[in-house]
């Protein structure tokens, strides 16, 4: 059998495939089983912050590997724990717990508010607010912290002590953050929901109220965070210090790892025994991430920053784009006529990977995407769209 009706008989229906079969790459070219050369505007949903096959990367993988692949967390192991003091030293956070992926980061995250709130505020305090359209992860927990009602149906019963307020109305945050409310969870840029930036001003009252009525900021920082928006992680563009901060995709470079990074007030909330994880950072995918966490400099950050730019620049002038949204090389586009699903279709035929959100495109190229490969995505793009 060919590779797709293998894979459509025996891998689970959860995606809605696109039709090539991919077989290698290197940094923002990939190759399907043709050998057609596709330009990576996707980079595995903001995964591959360095591209595929990166040389530094896969030396410091592959160094690591051959040293000590894994070992249970009950033992200390280099990479862990340099990872998690050079997150603390870029962050201002004092602890980091590692996981596997976004949704496990965010559960900690949950945990986290939730044993605050009980430890210091009585075991009533344990709602969570999240925003609508936000998305958090696939597990129940963090399914129920999605804000979108298409998540909600067939998996119930769901999670207890999760409530919606609406993206940049202080006042829906306000009106529901009593005495039951541990903390506010937000993406600082809104990724599968339609990629939007939350407004500063809303940030910083949520900020405030939080601080005022000792309601953890929790920030969700796995599409935007590691450089992706042209900073470190994207709270740092909004003048506010969270509580906890969790994140994933980018800081692995392609290796599963999620971090969930706790603040002052909550760095001694969990113990010995209260949480926990078998590969949660794994020295090899630790040792990779500590790679790509020491090339997210200024030099790398201010050019995420001038090829966000350069993108938002030429799709403004083009004919057929009614917005461009997001922050950095996170980008969604919206379509004055045409549907983004049938654009994605064209620009895969055409050489070009991207990806949408709702109803926009999104693009999330790797970090240090060459300038000619990069403008000639958007060519072969901006014809499709004004076509
Ligand atoms: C992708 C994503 C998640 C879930 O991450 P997984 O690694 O797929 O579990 C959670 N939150 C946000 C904002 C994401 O973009």
């Amino acid at each position: 059998m060919q590779i797709k009706e293998i894979d459509k008989t025996y891998v689970a229906n959860t995606y809605d495939r696109y039709d090539p079969v991919f077989v290698s790459g290197k940094g923002s070219l990939v190759y399907d089983d043709t050998g057609k050369a596709y330009i990576d505007l996707a980079a595995g949903i903001a995964v591959n912050c360095f591209g595929i096959a990166d040389d530094a990367w896969i030396k410091a993988v592959t160094e690591q590997l051959g040293k000590l692949q894994h070992l249970c967390n009950k033992y200390y192991t280099a990479p862990q724990a340099i990872l998690a003091q050079k997150l603390c030293e870029r962050t201002g956070m004092k602890k980091a717990f590692f996981a596997n992926s976004g949704a496990e980061a965010n559960e900690c995250l949950i945990k986290v508010a939730r044993k605050y709130g009980h430890e210091h505020h009585g075991a009533d305090c344990s709602n969570i607010i999240t925003l609508k359209n936000s998305f958090h992860g696939r597990t129940m927990a963090t399914l129920t912290a999605c804000g979108q009602d298409s998540m909600h149906t067939d998996f119930g019963p769901f999670v207890p002590g999760f409530l919606y307020a609406d993206a940049n109305d202080f006042a829906s945050v306000e009106a529901l953050a009593d005495d039951s409310v541990c903390g506010v969870l937000m993406e600082m840029v809104q990724g599968e929901g339609g990629v939007n930036a939350l407004d500063a001003d809303f940030v910083q009252a949520v900020a405030a109220l939080c601080k005022k009525k000792d309601i953890l900021l929790l920030v969700d920082e796995v599409q935007t965070g590691n450089g992706r928006t042209g900073k470190l992680y994207a709270y740092m563009h909004f003048g506010v210090q969270p509580d906890v901060v969790s994140t994933a995709k980018g800081i692995g470079g392609g290796l599963p790892l999620g971090v969930c990074m706790m603040g002052e007030k909550t760095a001694d909330t969990l113990t010995a025994g209260t949480h926990g994880s078998t590969f949660g950072g794994n020295p090899v995918c630790c040792a990779g991430a500590v790679n790509i966490l020491d090339r997210l400099d200024d030099a790398l950050l201010s050019d995420v920053t001038r090829k966000g730019d350069f993108i938002r620049r030429e799709l403004l002038s083009c004919k057929g784009v009614a917005g461009v949204s997001g922050m950095g090389l996170m980008i969604g586009v919206s379509l004055t006529d045409k549907k983004a699903a049938d654009v994605a279709h064209a620009c895969l035929d055409a050489g070009v990977m991207v990806m949408t959100a709702k109803d926009k495109i999104r693009i999330l190229p790797a970090l240090n995407i060459p300038d000619e490969l990069l403008s000639k995505a958007i060519d072969i793009m901006k014809g499709i769209i004004e076509a």
